[in-house]
């Protein structure tokens, strides 16, 4: 299958199944906005799950915060996001689409403006001056759109943790190095979004921030690297040669050194097909010396046994939900010839597939409706998500499950109601085992992790 198949696949897949809709389809479409439906939005919450566990409740040295997305103006003056939050924009005098100057750059090749071509009309060399702008998205607080009032929407959630960086230290009496973890809504107004979930206006943010001595950065930066890299491969299951590391040859204006974890989305994604899905950086003390700077409130640390006070380093792991569920289900799907006919898979790892398990009667009659109405009702009670279907021929029933991505199906027949045992088949290879009726929970339990 080409690269760029798997994504036209995946926006039908999407949608057919309930993981992903356009944002106010009926209207035409909300562009580069996207509504996650009953499947998608299961999946989200367990990666967004699975980052917490990982980042915070596995941990004595990261604490938890929700900060709101609305905060004081200054923190974006004192971010440096007022004024350098900003892509160079492009106008084609043809066809007037806009588009980010160095993208284009880079993607054609070109040294300068008048050797690019628009990639909407084909015109070459015929562009506005590029003029700086800012993607932070604008509203007014209160009863009057006046300047004074200007609030804007937050372009990543890591300023929330670093205003509260003090009080969560003195709250929860943690000791450098320690981190602060926040999962929340950011929003940019991208010039050129796109890619379906890849790069959208309103998105979610697993933002980690860990605070370290100054000298030790260097050290704590390859250490969160690694672990990154790992936790993407482990616990989300991406595939080892679909991820690499790619460190940054030019740094944003906080960071002195930066890399992201990219994974091989394939088809106009990114680099050739990788695409970012975290960002790593060494933001220095350069965030809690501007916030200590323009709130003119000490931001320093106080290490009474050491008899040292300084502003903390801060090493930042910035993963995107959507990019990492986008990732999950473009790692997941697959297509292959089952008995003359194409079986479309979602392997999405159990711990994170929406629905765990499909219960199935055999046929409508005989008691098995009845019985695997009680073994799904039981699944449900015990925090099993599971799936009745009872229409379609067994075959179709499978199948659809396969599509949901659901790691396992059980099915009542004859025997059940005979012996007590029901048949579990796997989604992956579709072999299918025998177990009594009273083992279905422990089963599905050791292999759903
Ligand atoms: P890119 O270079 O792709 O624009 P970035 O370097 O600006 O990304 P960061 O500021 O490092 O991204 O943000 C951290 C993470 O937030 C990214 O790795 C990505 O997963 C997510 N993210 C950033 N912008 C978007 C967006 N427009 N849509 C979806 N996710 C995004």
């Amino acid at each position: 299958m080409a690269d760029t198949d798997l994504m036209d696949k995946l926006v039908s897949l999407a949608k057919r199944r309930g993981y992903v809709f356009q944002s106010s389809e009926i209207y035409g479409g909300a562009a580069s906005v996207w509504d996650y439906g009953p499947l998608g939005v299961e999946l989200k919450r367990n990666v967004k799950e699975a980052w917490w566990k990982s980042m915070v409740h596995e941990r004595d040295d990261i604490e938890g915060l929700d900060a709101a997305i609305l905060m004081h103006p200054r923190v974006w003056e004192a971010s440096g996001h007022v004024a350098n939050f900003t892509d160079p924009l492009v106008e084609c005098l043809n066809c007037h689409r806009r588009f980010r100057e160095d993208t284009l750059l880079s993607e054609q090749g070109a040294a300068d403006a008048a050797g690019l071509q628009c990639p909407s009309c084909g015109t070459r060399g015929r562009w506005t001056e590029p003029r700086q702008f800012n993607l932070m998205f604008k509203t007014f607080k209160g009863p009057t759109e006046d300047s004074a009032e200007i609030v804007y929407l937050r372009p990543e959630t890591a300023q929330g943790i670093y205003v509260n960086f003090l009080n969560v230290q003195q709250s929860a009496r943690q000791k450098i190095p320690f981190g602060i973890a926040q999962i929340g809504k950011a929003f940019r107004n991208e010039i050129t979004p796109g890619n379906f979930t890849f790069r959208t206006l309103e998105f979610e943010q697993m933002e980690m921030q860990f605070f370290v001595k100054p000298g030790t950065d260097g050290e704590w930066f390859e250490q969160w690297r690694e672990r990154r890299m790992a936790w993407h491969r482990e616990v989300i299951g991406l595939a080892p040669e679909r991820l690499r590391y790619h460190p940054h040859e030019k740094l944003a204006h906080y960071a002195s050194a930066a890399g992201d974890v990219e994974f091989f989305f394939g088809g106009s994604i990114g680099d050739e097909g990788w695409g970012e899905i975290e960002g790593i950086h060494n933001r220095t003390d350069f965030d809690l010396g501007n916030h200590q700077e323009w709130s003119g409130k000490r931001m320093e640390y106080i290490d009474p046994a050491a008899g040292e006070r300084y502003l903390p380093y801060i090493i930042e792991t910035s993963a995107g939900a959507d990019r990492v569920t986008l990732a999950v289900l473009a790692n997941a799907y697959r297509e292959e010839e089952v008995e003359g006919e194409t079986r479309v898979v979602l392997s999405i790892k159990p711990s994170l597939a929406p629905l765990k398990t499909g219960v199935f009667p055999l046929v409508k009659k005989d008691g098995m409706p009845e019985r695997a109405g009680q073994i799904h009702e039981a699944l449900r009670a015990r925090g099993i998500p599971s799936f009745y279907d009872e229409s379609g021929a067994i075959g179709r029933r499978y199948r659809r499950q396969d599509e949901a991505g659901t790691p396992f199906g059980i099915t009542v027949d004859g025997e059940t109601m005979e012996n007590g045992t029901v048949t579990v088949r796997e989604r992956d290879t579709m072999t299918q085992a025998r177990i009594g009726q009273d083992q279905i929970e422990a089963y599905l339990r050791e292999r759903i992790g």
